[in-house]
């Protein structure tokens, strides 16, 4: 399984395909891309499958953007299907997610309660429905990110995507690996330093805990509480 996000100058589509190849050791059964495109709306494509169907589907129907994630998903929490493979939608928000959370079903249930309504029989949709119910009552999407990651329990990579925020992208981990790439013109959340080696060599090595606003000239890196830190960019010198 897999994550790779990117936000810089350029059509990212084609970064994120090619880095989730770079990961397809990792194993998975199911992938796809979400974009903000042109519009201003997020496109989803996604697809049981090896990453060759994802590419004849994006054939059918591309997708563009200077801001996208993609995933390759290995299923826990419902079977190997295209309504379960990620990016996983609610209201403005996009998500992909690698790992698992452990209190899926209480926080479905409450979210069911309030009338939010699932489309799939993941673990990660309740992430992001929950992401929209605290964006509807704080209002701010990076304090409502930060109250959705204190609810959760167990292990997460994430990459958030926002149509109504086009120029900020958003990564957080809990005992799933992720890493964030810093380029010239680009930044890149990915699983693992080879996806993203041909781009930059620049590379933070995050943290459990930690949470990354990226806009398109700089990112910061917070723990959940909110507090600031000022994580070393180490400099890859290894070819995979
Ligand atoms: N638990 C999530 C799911 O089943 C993510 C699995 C993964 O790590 O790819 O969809």
């Amino acid at each position: 399984c897999g994550i790779v996000g990117y936000i810089g100058k350029s059509d990212g589509t084609n970064v994120i395909v090619e880095g989730l190849k770079r990961l397809e050791y990792r194993g998975y059964d199911s992938a796809g891309v979400a974009m903000i495109g042109r519009d201003g709306r997020i496109s989803v494509v996604r697809c049981e499958g090896k990453i060759k169907e994802l590419e004849a589907r994006l054939a059918a129907s591309p997708l563009a953007g200077t801001i996208g994630i993609g995933h390759t998903r290995w299923a826990t929490h419902g079977a190997p299907s295209d309504h379960n493979a990620h990016p996983h939608r609610s209201g403005p928000f996009a998500v992909v997610h690698n790992g698992i959370i452990e209190n899926y079903a209480d926080l479905k249930e409450e979210l069911l309660g309030k009338g939010y309504e699932f489309t799939s029989e993941t673990d990660t949709e309740v992430i992001v429905r929950l992401l929209e119910d605290e964006w509807k009552q704080c209002g701010s999407y990076e304090e409502s990110v930060r109250r959705t990651l204190r609810r959760l329990r167990g292990s997460y990579a994430l990459v958030f995507l926002n149509e109504e925020s086009p120029d900020l992208l958003v990564g957080a981990r809990q005992e799933s690996p992720l890493i964030l790439g810093v380029g010239k013109d680009a930044f890149y959340f990915a699983s693992d330093i080879p996806a993203i080696l041909h781009h930059t060599r620049d590379v933070v090595l995050l943290d459990d805990g930690d949470v990354v606003f990226v806009n398109r000239t700089g990112y910061r890196v917070e723990s959940l509480d909110g507090t600031e830190r000022q994580p070393d960019v180490t400099v890859i010198d290894w070819n995979p």
